[in-house]
């Protein structure tokens, strides 16, 4: 099978040949139909955030059709098709047992230490990281494992917060963000102001229902928000990007008790003061989904409630693919067939 490798940081993935994997006991093979391009991977492969093994296969958002089962799997038919969960933690400790395996410690995630989607074929540890999907297109299907759940998972955070009459602010509108601002229009009564450099991400904004879409690059970001928020500032700021300067625009946009969500991984920090913010403000990251999370991502899937924006690209074109997205060059997210 054919497998993009990562095997020096810093440098581009090498296509290869490889055998298909032979599944172990309780695993499971899934041939691979689509793989979401993540801002992630950029970050592994330039070194910022180290992967835990190299070389690797990487790619955390699949989609394909279950090939076979190592002996004792069960749970799951040859056949199948669906989306491949991304957390593949211990099983056992409580967050594991609250299906919330994303946050177990033992980091053994999806392209993240063991090989992942970015191949032919890939093997699953466990039929319980497998999401049937019925009929719903496996390459859209692909983006829900981490640009559609993760974005879910932050604004179920703040669905308290996010009552009549507030506003929520979404920081970058790429892949992540796009479904941010449907789950908050679709969750929640808050009115959704955008800010994004790329003009056409921000036609995609408008037409996903964002009330207020802001050119990121423009010199007065701050009193740009103020203008379009409610009275006091923002309830609740997503930060799909995490740069020091989201991060603070975030920060600084909230009202008192507002909560800021930080999702992006782009390494930046904001200090947190008694006086640098409005008070009782609440910051917090949000990592990835539980399977409970994916699991109603695809269930809004499969009720034609998402609009997913998918760019399709074949595996060998991977590297060029990490070059436009690296540039902000993709206007949905790039997914690789196989
Ligand atoms: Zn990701
Ligand atoms: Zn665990």
């Amino acid at each position: 099978m054919k497998a993009a490798v990562l095997h020096t940081i810093g440098e581009p993935l090498v296509i290869e040949e490889r055998d298909i994997p032979v599944p172990g006991p309780g695993e499971v093979l899934v041939r691979v139909v689509a793989a979401g391009v993540c801002h992630s991977d950029l970050h592994q492969q330039d070194g910022s955030v180290p992967p835990f093994r190299i070389p690797i296969v990487l790619g955390h958002e699949n989609a394909g059709i279950v090939e076979s089962l190592g002996s004792g799997a069960a749970g799951i038919e040859v056949g199948e098709r669906v989306v491949v969960y991304g957390g593949w933690g211990c099983g056992r400790c409580r967050f594991c047992l609250g299906g919330q395996e994303q946050l177990c410690s033992t980091a053994s995630w999806s392209g993240l230490g063991p090989d992942g989607g970015y191949a032919e074929y890939m093997v699953v540890p466990s039929a319980r990281h497998l999401v049937p999907v019925g009929d719903l297109n496996l390459v859209q299907a692909a983006a829900l494992a981490d640009a559609g759940v993760t974005p879910y998972r932050a604004v179920k955070k703040a669905l308290d917060l996010l009552v009549p009459g507030t506003t929520a602010l979404v920081l970058g509108a790429g892949g992540l963000g796009q479904f941010g601002i449907q789950y908050l229009k679709m969750l929640t009564e808050a009115r959704v102001i955008v800010v994004e450099t790329s003009a056409e991400r921000r036609d995609i904004a408008r037409s996903l229902g964002a009330d207020v879409v802001i050119d990121g690059s423009i010199s007065d970001l701050q009193e740009a928000v103020r203008a379009a928020a409610s009275e006091f500032g923002v309830t609740a700021a997503f930060d799909f990007v995490g740069s020091d300067t989201t991060m603070q625009l975030g920060l600084r946009s909230l009202e008192r008790q507002g909560l800021l969500v930080v999702v992006g991984l782009a390494g930046g920090s904001v200090p947190v003061s008694f006086f640098g913010m409005a008070s009782e403000a609440v910051v917090t990251t949000s990592n990835w989904g539980s399977r409970n999370d994916l699991a109603e991502v695809i269930a809004l899937a499969r009720a034609g409630a998402l609009t997913i924006s998918i760019e399709g690209y074949p595996l060998a074109e991977i590297n060029d693919v990490f070059e436009l997205l690296e540039k902000g060059k993709t206007k949905g997210r790039a997914v690789l067939i196989p």
